[in-house]
């Protein structure tokens, strides 16, 4: 008489998972020019968040959160035309803060 193994006994054979790895990145596409992510450290005392965007030709801008709640950023564009005068800021800025990586000055994340 044949026996069939009890489908735990097949569990309780299986190798152990090993740990997760391997690169995790985040690109975020404006107007379809693809721009590498990454959150950056930055003083405490100076800005709630920061974040490093960065260009497949290289070009980097970066987008930090102050206590006062308006982002900012390093693009000419933003310093040059929307820095205290168009109160939604450059393209970085609305893009980071649709997809939720800057709280607005309105509250919450948008
Ligand atoms: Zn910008």
């Amino acid at each position: 008489m044949a026996s069939v193994p009890s489908p735990r006994a097949a569990v309780q054979r299986r190798k152990p998972a090993r740990p997760a790895h391997g690169v995790a990145r985040l690109t975020l596409f404006i107007n379809g020019t693809a721009y590498n992510v990454r959150p950056i450290a930055c003083d405490p005392a100076a800005a709630l968040t920061a974040v490093r965007l960065r260009k497949s030709d290289g070009t980097t801008y970066h987008v930090a959160l102050p206590h006062d709640g308006h982002p900012i950023c390093d693009c000419p564009d933003y310093v040059f035309h929307r820095d205290g005068i168009d109160a939604d800021g450059c393209k970085h800025i609305r893009a980071l803060t649709v997809v939720g990586m800057l709280a607005t000055r309105k509250g919450g994340v948008a």
